[in-house]
């Protein structure tokens, strides 16, 4: 199948999100290739979503392979507790009614290609390993500053899935003893502090519990106070501060345990970055060995949202022989 010299082979990735389906042809050099999206609408059900996927799946594979490309296989990225041996969802927050799921069971009765199934988070680490700003490193993090916080660990170039695929749950290390009820059933989580709901919850506190103006939605909060803290506005700029001191705790922990090359900062949260990252360094750097923390390089996502279909199409690339 191959033409001279150049490699026509390409992996379908799938990233099944919260919010939204994303479907696209991964090159192995990485390049996104018919990019596909749409809305999860999950609250419609698991039938409607998995038809709805089978479909993206299939116009993706027909396009690619009418402009001349073999379709080696398909990899998603899910959310959620995933069994990958057995490519089952076992359960996923952000999708309701996913329980049990036999995901790529019933994919097989309409898709014939070869299919890996991988949780989402893993995947945009691999992905800002394999093809962003972790390019060229063996040994990452990777923090998803978002509505919550995602995490993942590259180790000399492997993900780690720990003994149950649950490694690298960052998110919910816990930074206060007496912290805040976390849903995860721990309290004072990284995730309460940091993330997007974590940092516009704070501000509204800071306030005395009223923010006139303030959108409704944790994303467009964050964002909102974003925007206040650009004007100067004290309260909003603490609350970035303090997002930041929390978050260099888990780098601390980070640094001491793994002595990772990088720390790569990904998601909504990231366009704030000059306003958390200096308290979040400088707490990391009072906390961590000094060695490791002095080398470890603090970088921001490059991957943005395409991370997660990137990186699950790159486990499934990184299974297969290099073109002879
Ligand atoms: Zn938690």
């Amino acid at each position: 199948m191959q033409s001279s010299g150049q490699d026509r082979r390409i992996v379908i990735g799938v990233d099944l999100g919260g919010t939204n389906l994303r479907i696209a042809g991964i090159t192995r050099e990485g390049d996104v290739l018919h990019l596909r999206r749409e809305e999860t609408r999950a609250d419609a059900g698991p039938k409607d979503l998995l038809e709805r996927l089978v479909t993206g799946l299939l116009g993706v594979e027909e396009e690619l392979t009418e402009s001349g490309w073999e379709v080696l296989g398909a990899s998603l990225g899910v959310p959620g507790v995933i069994s990958r041996r057995r490519g089952v969802v076992e359960s996923s927050p952000n999708l309701p009614g996913w329980k049990k799921i036999h995901l790529l069971r019933r994919l097989r009765r309409s898709v014939s290609l070869p299919l890996l199934l991988e949780n989402d988070a893993n995947a945009a680490v691999f992905g800002e390993y394999w093809a962003g700003a972790g390019k060229g490193k063996s040994t990452m993090v990777l923090l998803t500053l978002g509505t919550g916080v995602g995490g993942g660990i590259i180790i000399d170039g492997r993900l780690l899935r720990g003994a149950d695929g649950m490694a690298g749950e960052i998110g919910h290390l816990t930074v206060e003893r007496e912290g805040l009820p976390c849903p995860c059933g721990n309290r004072g989580c990284l995730e309460r502090y940091a993330s997007a709901r974590g940092i516009s919850g704070r501000y509204l506190d800071l306030c005395g519990g009223s923010a006139p103006g303030m959108p409704a939605e944790g994303s467009a909060e964050a964002a909102w106070v974003h925007s206040l803290a650009r004007e100067g506005d004290r309260m909003a700029l603490r609350a970035f501060r303090e997002a930041g001191i929390y978050l260099g705790i888990a780098m601390a922990a980070i640094v001491n345990i793994v002595n990772p090359e990088a720390i790569i900062i990904g998601g909504g949260v990231l366009p704030a970055w000059d306003l958390f990252m200096p308290s979040a360094r400088e707490e990391m750097m009072a906390r961590a060995f000094q060695a490791p923390a002095e080398s470890v390089e603090l970088l921001p996502a490059a991957l943005g949202d395409h991370a997660g279909f990137i990186g699950a199409a790159g486990l499934l690339w990184k299974e297969i022989p290099s073109a002879a």
